[in-house]
């Protein structure tokens, strides 16, 4: 939870992959994205807001999910139903306008998935419907009953699973180097995917949403690199991607 740092990802992801070429190709080893198999879902993810590294888009180079990058707000400004299977979001927006709110709840409500990762717990911090029923948890950015959100850089966590779920195929306890957070607000009726027992962080660092409609998941880390180059990272969040499209079950 850096300072805000507006930056247009999708044109800096867009000249980094060109340039990645265009330096690679004198080497023989042009950089290219997976072929992505004819089933492969649909994910429009969401930056802007927070700074991130460029290793981020890694996390989405699989045959098996087709990823569009897409920034706040402008993102939100038309009907996104057609566009995406799943919503990814990465960015951090405190709150949203109405004509906007409209767009990405009709989305939310039309059955489709949402991932939610790391900071994007700060957006829409003052709309209750979307913080109490779709995350399920909310970052304090104020006190609340004398909870307030704090975090830690650079920890070095043991991540075990909580329960059974389609999510969790392939992970076991894993370490990772990744940035904790602690006293989010969590709603008592999510289902816990995973937990630590880092003493800066919250237990709970990923879980199913209460809601109905749609399939929604939340997972804490994904700082930098350091979470974004980790294998069992990557898997956790490809994994959710499929699930939240209704094709991990
Ligand atoms: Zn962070």
């Amino acid at each position: 939870m850096k300072k805000l740092i507006a930056i247009t990802s999708l044109i800096a992801f867009v000249a980094a992959a060109f340039l990645i070429q265009q330096s690679a190709s004198s080497q023989n080893s042009v950089w290219k994205a997976k072929p992505k198999r004819a089933d492969a879902v649909r994910a429009l993810v969401v930056t802007g807001g927070h700074d991130h590294d460029s290793e981020f888009y890694s996390v989405f180079d699989d045959d098996g999910i087709n990823a569009v990058v897409d920034p706040h707000p402008a993102v939100f400004g038309g009907d996104i139903r057609k566009r995406a299977d799943v919503l990814v979001l990465y960015d951090m927006m405190k709150t949203l306008d109405e004509k906007r709110r409209k767009n990405l709840q009709a989305f939310v409500e039309s059955g489709k998935g949402v991932v939610v990762l790391h900071h994007a717990i700060g957006n829409n911090v003052d709309w209750p419907w979307w913080y109490e029923e779709v995350v399920g948890g909310r970052w304090l950015f104020e006190p609340v009953n004398g909870k307030v959100g704090s975090y830690k850089h650079d920890v070095d966590l043991t991540i075990k699973p909580a329960m059974q779920h389609p999510i969790l195929k392939g992970i076991t306890t894993f370490g990772i180097h990744d940035e904790t957070y602690k006293d989010l607000w969590i709603s008592p009726k999510v289902k816990v995917l995973l937990t630590t027992d880092d003493k800066t962080s919250d237990g709970p660092v990923a879980w199913i949403s209460p809601y109905e409609k749609s399939r929604v998941v939340y997972i804490q880390l994904g700082h930098d690199r350091n979470a974004n180059l980790n294998p069992n990272y990557q898997r956790l969040v490809r994994n959710a991607i499929q699930w939240a499209a209704g094709k991990l079950n």
